[in-house]
């Protein structure tokens, strides 16, 4: 349960409007309302909102939050599927004003802003034909989905995002503006791959870029039969490595292009991508088609740049729900009967949407040790999340003892999860996603950076005692 706060009396809008070039939004501003909204509702009112204009702005923003004492949210793209990046009567400090970015096509290497979206810089990288593998949603921060480790449709042949970050600029509690690497502040740099926002504030990344133009991927839409889903997932678990693939496990949609017999049964939605040569792709795709009859077969050559479009593109940002559930595991196995209750729940959830979705991790993400990175989940096979998307928030106790029952069913062993698929879900489940010596290892540096834990809205590591 978020505690809202009392609101500051000793914060100065009128001292930070002289000292930020970039934009001050307090609730009397028109836009105050638009700027406050997250992708997934979160009805929350901070004093300001500030949208520095570089690392300076942001260094400021983080020292009068230190001084006054003000809860201090920090928002990228808005995606926090726990409401983090909005603060009841503190700051948000809003870093989508900061969309630089510097590509040097010949090193293969982007210093990018973490204002940015997943779309955008997908698509600028796009024009040079290279590549850093974000999330399979465009409207994304980078910062946030960077920061937490990344988990998307170039993963198993290229990592995680955080295999192809080089350095990062960060502000630190102390007001510092740093420039971590390997060599750099190290304790930091591995803190912040996989660690969230819990050691200062981003304000520039350094990647390494793949080269990726062509691929084949798309949509591929099969009727949820539980058989056709455990063979999805035994399918794509020893397939080459350039593909990567996520089941969404749905109604579907009443969209014009599918078949209306269709509308509101349970689909497998496939959403594919084999980066490597088209040719091969076919190949390796065909027996995922030769599953069932496809109800929705858009698998074709394309530019990866074109992924977000593929996917609905700006539209992603039309009506968004008001609540979500999600909860999410690790497993190593998926055996029929997780299928079944897969099929069930779908089935019979009067959610607005109603979803499972599976991600076979492995190749490149499973060959980074596990203390490489904060993300310490190198060997695990299978990402399941479980989500209810709601228009009427006031029905989530309902939906949540559904989501919960069936993520009980689901869960395997060593358990573990994906911090940046946690809700509001406690210290214990933060601890999940960091296991073995990686919690307390997190916690020394949290001690180091940020001692009075002013990064705190946030999936928290709290400072080593
Ligand atoms: C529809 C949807 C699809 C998703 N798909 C994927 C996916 O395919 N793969 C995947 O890995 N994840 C995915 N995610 C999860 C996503 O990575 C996280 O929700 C992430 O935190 C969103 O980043 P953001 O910048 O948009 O969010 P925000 O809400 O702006 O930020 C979330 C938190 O991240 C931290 N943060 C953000 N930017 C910075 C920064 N520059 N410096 C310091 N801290 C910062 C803050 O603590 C903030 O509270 C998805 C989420 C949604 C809602």
């Amino acid at each position: 349960m978020h505690n809202p706060i009392t609101e500051p009396t000793n914060l100065s809008i009128s001292g930070m409007r002289d000292v930020i070039g970039g934009k001050v939004i307090t609730p009397e501003d028109p836009g105050y309302d638009e700027a406050r909204k997250l992708f997934y509702g979160a009805d929350r009112r901070p004093t300001v909102i500030i949208r520095p204009a570089d690392a300076g702005e942001v260094a400021h923003v983080i020292s009068v939050a230190r001084d006054t004492g003000t809860e201090l949210a920090v928002r990228g793209g808005g995606h926090s599927l726990a409401a983090h990046s909005i603060s009841d009567g503190g700051i948000v400090l809003d870093l989508s004003a900061m969309k630089a970015m510097h590509v040097d096509p010949e090193e293969r290497i982007v210093w990018a802003q973490t204002g940015l979206t997943a779309a955008e810089l997908t698509k600028a990288l796009g024009d040079h034909g290279l590549a850093v593998g974000f999330g399979d949603v465009g409207s994304v921060g980078i910062g946030g989905i960077t920061l937490g480790g990344g988990v998307g449709l170039l993963a198993r042949k290229h990592g995680l995002t955080i295999d192809s970050l080089l350095a990062a600029e960060i502000v630190t509690a102390d007001g510092r503006v740093l420039q971590v690497d390997f060599e750099s502040h190290p304790d930091l740099f591995w803190a912040i791959r996989g660690g969230g926002g819990n050691f200062g504030v981003v304000t520039r990344f350094k990647f390494l870029l793949a080269e990726v133009d062509e691929v084949y991927g798309g949509m591929l839409m099969l009727p949820a039969e539980p058989e056709v889903i455990r063979s999805f997932v035994e399918l794509a678990d020893p397939a080459p490595e350039e593909l990567s693939a996520i089941a969404n496990i749905m109604k579907a949609p009443p969209l014009p292009f599918l078949p209306e017999e269709q509308h509101g049964k349970p689909v497998l939605f496939g959403i594919m991508v084999y980066c490597g040569d088209p040719d091969a792709g076919v190949d390796v795709l065909s027996p995922f088609r030769a599953l069932a009859d496809p109800i929705l077969d858009t698998l074709a050559p394309m530019r990866y740049q074109d992924v977000y479009e593929m996917m609905g593109g700006e539209e992603e940002a039309a009506p968004t729900p008001e609540a979500v559930i999600l909860r999410s595991m690790f497993t190593d196995t998926f055996e029929d009967e997780s299928a079944e209750m897969i099929t069930e729940y779908v089935g019979g959830s009067t959610a607005d949407m109603a979803v499972a979705q599976l991600r076979v991790l492995g190749g490149a993400v499973a060959t980074v040790p596990d203390d490489a990175t904060a993300y310490a989940h190198r060997d695990r096979r299978i990402m399941v999340n479980v989500a209810a998307m709601l228009s009427d928030p006031a029905e989530t106790s309902l939906h949540e003892q559904r989501v919960d029952r069936l993520a009980a069913r689901l869960r395997r062993d060593p358990g573990g999860v994906y911090v940046n698929f946690l809700g509001e879900e406690g210290e214990a489940r933060v601890r999940e996603a960091y296991p073995g010596p990686t919690w307390q290892r997190l916690r020394q540096v949290k001690r180091r950076y940020d001692p009075t834990n002013l990064f705190r809205l946030n999936q928290n590591i709290p400072p080593a005692s």
